[in-house]
Formats: structure tokens, C-alpha cells, sequence
């Protein structure tokens, strides 16, 4: 078969089960793709194709014995920060470039129980502090729209590698919005579970009281099948939380569209920086989810404006922290012929450190400085609890609440905004790491419009960088919607944008270069 890459995980799952492929095929299949095709997306940082096909003939052999489970033989790729035995993880960083970790991390070793094979791991911004995907100490990974373009962060290279047909699906990690932005802009439905669904043991640290793991794939359907294999409580995860786990797959019809309460929030459809044109298709797509039933609701999240800056309070304080262990001494880089102690830390710490990682350990490390703790750390720790209760005080009319993801399409490789405009990008993410809800990102449209970037504040294109690498030509590209939902709400949400996605085509448009062949 030589379309194997255009199965959804269920039909993935019933051609194994079928035997109308094996899963060596299916490997070999996906490995051709990756060698003919990732030398355009860089989605890929190591592609582990021994290792794939001895797992992948391993799957086999299981089934002919008749010990195969749903998911046995499905490929998968992984986020670059989530700790693979034998296999180097760098969490896109040369601190890391040569670190081999000792031990699986739970969603990996969750997922080889499971029988998915491991066609490598994906690139990502560094420590997963970014937007882009350009803050990568490995390789600088593209939008499979359109290659010009960023395909988001920090997990573009899961983004990437399923919307070029490069994995079938793929795990992401959201701090701020890192499953959800890269699934907007590259036309893929991304799930960031409530905090403590998923275990964070092996997943390297950003900022513990935010990351999340979770399933980036074309569909709320093929998402269900890879939270099935991640979800749960973990006892090497204090945070992991232990409350029964739903079958998402089988929930996928259990939750209606019909008399759901939809929540539009005043505060992010106007009044605000958001791409008229995105704004259009989000609109188009919630006047579908009403004619299946919905009730649209206009609500009130008055927190709206303290978002960004509590985040980059809190994000960067925890980051101080937890990448404090990268000293040279332990494991990760070490810089050459140090003089003594002192100038092992600093060049160690330097050299091994990218810039945007080096700004937050800085910002970080200024907020939770003796004088500064209180007017900044312990302020923002108690703006993020207002911020939780302005959801919840919410979730007490509606069952979901609809977001943008982004405020505009993809833009340009190279653009660099300024750090402080690349921060304001993420105020349709950030609350939901900072209340710890559930949110699921998904395709509802595409557009081309990219002057009117900010229409409500007319900039020159080079104030906020755009140009920088040439005009943007008009393509059509991705628009995601996001749907925000109460504690433990994950079927629900899988659930309600399946439905969305039986009555439209959106999410299975593919990218030109997923339609080339191996
Ligand atoms: N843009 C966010 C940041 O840079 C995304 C972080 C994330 O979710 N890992 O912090």
C-alpha cells in the first residue's frame, strides 16, 4: 500500500488487526517518508529507525501469537523532552546535546506498553520556552503549509511531523499553550489534559506547576486513542492525580453538542489584537457548533489582561529552579578547561544556554530574589488564583468556554519579534496552564490574510519584525479554535469536537507536501 500515511489511528488499528499490513510495513512505510521528506520540515532530531523496525517486527510477532493490544504496531513520534532509554533526549538544547537518559520516561514507557513504535524524537524550542520552534539548538523546524513559516511552539516538530505525514500522531507538552498554538498553525487537533492527568516523570522540567503532556493528531479521534495510552495517575509523579481514567475512545459519541453551553468570552473577541480573518472562521465554526444544538453564550472573564504578565512571572520562577540542576558538574554540557569552580558554573551555564532560556532564568531569578519575592512571586501566585476563580465563577452557566489560539495565522521563519510581542501572543493559552483546565485546540478553517496583523493597533510591518525576511505573500493557511473546559473534562472535549469533525472537512485538508509520496 503506498497511502498507509493517509490512515486515521482507527483505521490504522483495524488494517493490523485485519492483517491487511503488518506493522514493519507500516514502519518501513513512515521511515521512507521521514528520509524522502523531513530534509524539507526538520521535523525530526534523531529518527530512530533500527530501533522502530525491531519494535515494530516485535508488534508483529506479538499479534501472530495473539497478545496484541488496540495500538500495537502504531507508529508514534515524541517530543524531544520526554526521557527515552538509549536514545539521546536534548529538550532541544546543547546542555543536553549529548544526554542519554538512564530510564523511559512514564509516557514513553506507557506508550511501548501499549506497542507503539517509536519512529524517533521531534524537535521543540529549547526547554520548551517558545513559540516558534527557532529557539532549537538542534535544527530550526517548518510549517508544512507552507515552509517559509513557523509551525508554532514549542512542539512544532510533533505539529510538523504529523501534518507532513511524517507520524501518525505524536506527544506534546503544554506549559503555555505548546500543544495547543503548534496544532492551530500546522491544521492539527492538539488536547493539553487537566493538571495531573497525564504523569511528568522523565518529561524534562519548564515550569512544574504548569507542564502537562498530551496528544497532538489530525483528529479529537486519534487524539482519544494516544490519551487512552497517556493518561493516568503515576506513583513517580507526586502531582499525578488518582481518579479513574475514562476511555476516551469509547466516549466519543457520549457527550452532545445538542444543549451545550457554550461560553464566548467578551474579552477576547474584542477590543483586542486578533486577525479579523481568524476571527471570521472561529465565528463560522461556533454558528456550526450552534446549528448542531449549541447555545452560544456571551460571557465575562475579566482576568483577561493579567494573564501574560502573571505567566511570565510564574513560568520564568519555576524555570530559575528546576534549571538550576544544569551546572556543569552533574550532567549536561561542560565547557572546556574551566579555571576554577565559579568559571565552570558561568561558562558552563553560558555557552550550554540559549538566549530566550538565559532571559527567563534571569527574569526568574530576579522574581524570587530576596525584596523582589513578595512584590512579584507571591503577587502573581495570587493573581493566578483570581484568574482560576474567574473560570470557575464561568463554568457555573456553561459547560465550555471557545477561545482563539492565536491571535493570527502562522507567520515567517526569521520575523524575530521582540521577546515582550512574542509573550503577548500567548494570552489565548497561558490561563489555562495557570487555572490547570483542560483545553483542546482544533482546525476550523484556513485564511490568508497577514498585513492586518494587529487591525485594531496599524503598525509598519517592520515595528513588530514582520519583513524581516522578505514580503509575505498571501497562503492559505490553518486556523485553529480552542475549547476550554472544567476540571477532568477531557472526553468531553474529545467528545464535542468529534462531533464538529464528523459534519465537516477541516482537519482532513492536508498540506501539499503530506500529499507528496515516498
Ligand atoms: N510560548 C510559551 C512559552 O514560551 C509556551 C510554553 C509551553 O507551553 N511550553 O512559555
Amino acid at each position: 500500500m503506498t497511502d498507509l500515511h493517509r490512515l486515521s489511528i482507527r483505521e490504522l488499528t483495524e488494517g493490523l488487526a485485519n492483517a491487511k499490513f503488518s506493522a514493519r510495513e507500516l514502519t518501513e512505510h513512515y521511515l521512507k517518508r521521514i528520509e524522502k521528506i523531513d530534509a524539507q520540515v526538520n521535523a525530526y532530531v534523531t529518527v530512530t529507525a533500527e530501533q522502530a523496525l525491531a519494535q515494530a517486527d516485535a508488534a508483529d510477532a506479538l499479534r501472530q501469537a495473539g497478545g496484541a493490544g488496540v495500538l500495537t504496531g502504531v507508529p508514534i513520534a515524541h517530543k524531544d523532552i520526554f526521557c527515552t532509554q538509549g536514545i539521546k533526549t536534548t529538550a532541544g538544547s546543547k546542555m543536553l546535546d549529548n544526554f542519554i537518559s538512564p530510564y523511559d520516561a512514564t509516557v514513553v514507557a506507557k506508550g511501548k506498553a501499549a506497542g507503539l513504535v517509536t519512529l524517533g524524537k521531534v524537535n521543540m524550542d529549547e526547554f520548551a520556552m517558545g513559540s516558534t520552534s527557532e529557539n532549537s539548538y538542534a535544527k530550526i523546524t517548518a510549517n508544512p503549509w507552507d515552509l517559509r513559516r513557523i509551525p508554532g511552539g514549542s512542539s512544532g516538530g510533533s505539529a510538523a511531523a504529523v501534518a507532513a505525514d511524517l507520524a501518525p500522531f505524536a506527544t506534546g507538552t503544554d506549559t503555555g499553550g505548546s500543544i495547543r498554538q503548534p496544532a492551530a498553525l500546522c491544521g492539527l487537533t492538539g488536547l493539553k489534559p487537566t493538571y495531573g492527568r497525564v504523569s511528568r516523570f522523565g518529561m524534562i522540567a519548564y515550569a512544574s506547576s504548569l507542564d502537562q503532556g498530551g496528544p497532538m493528531a489530525r483528529s479529537a479521534e486519534d487524539c482519544a486513542y494516544l490519551m487512552n495510552v497517556m493518561a493516568g495517575h503515576d506513583a513517580k509523579d507526586s502531582t499525578s492525580v488518582e481518579k479513574d481514567v475514562d476511555d476516551y475512545v469509547a466516549n466519543l459519541n457520549a457527550t452532545s453538542v445538542k444543549g451545550l453551553r457554550i461560553g464566548i468570552p467578551k474579552q477576547y473577541f474584542y477590543d483586542r489584537p486578533l486577525d479579523v480573518d481568524v476571527r471570521d472562521r472561529i465565528f463560522n465554526a461556533l454558528r456550526q457548533l450552534e446549528s448542531m444544538g449549541a447555545e452560544l453564550v456571551e460571557i465575562d472573564l475579566d482576568m483577561t489582561e493579567a494573564y501574560v504578565p502573571t505567566y511570565y512571572l510564574i513560568a520564568p520562577a519555576e524555570a530559575s529552579s528546576n534549571l538550576s540542576r544544569y551546572d556543569g558538574v552533574r550532567y549536561g554540557y561542560r565547557c572546556e578547561n574551566p579555571l576554577d569552580l565559579m568559571d565552570l558554573y558561568k561558562r558552563s551555564r553560558s555557552e550550554g544556554f540559549g538566549e530566550e532560556v538565559q532571559r527567563r532564568i534571569l527574569i526568574g531569578t530576579y522574581a524570587l530574589s530576596a525584596g523582589y519575592y513578595d512584590a512579584y512571586y507571591v503577587k502573581a501566585q495570587k493573581v493566578r488564583r483570581l484568574i482560576q476563580q474567574d473560570f470557575l465563577k464561568a463554568f457555573e452557566n456553561i459547560d465550555v468556554i471557545a477561545a482563539p489560539v492565536t491571535t493570527s495565522t502562522a507567520y515567517r521563519l526569521g520575523a524575530k519579534l521582540a521577546p515582550e510581542i512574542t509573550y503577548a501572543e500567548d494570552i489565548y493559552t497561558i490561563a489555562v496552564n495557570l487555572a490547570g483546565l483542560p483545553a483542546i485546540a482544533f482546525p476550523c478553517g484556513f485564511a490568508t490574510r497577514q498585513s492586518d496583523y494587529y487591525p485594531e493597533v496599524p503598525r509598519e510591518p517592520n515595528d513588530i519584525g514582520f519583513g524581516t525576511s522578505g514580503s509575505c505573500e498571501p497562503v492559505e493557511l490553518p486556523v485553529g479554535l480552542q475549547l476550554i473546559g472544567n476540571y477532568w473534562s477531557e472526553s468531553q472535549l474529545l467528545s464535542v469536537v468529534h462531533q464538529y469533525q464528523q459534519a465537516t472537512d477541516w482537519h482532513t485538508q492536508r498540506a501539499a507536501i503530506a500529499e507528496e509520496n515516498a
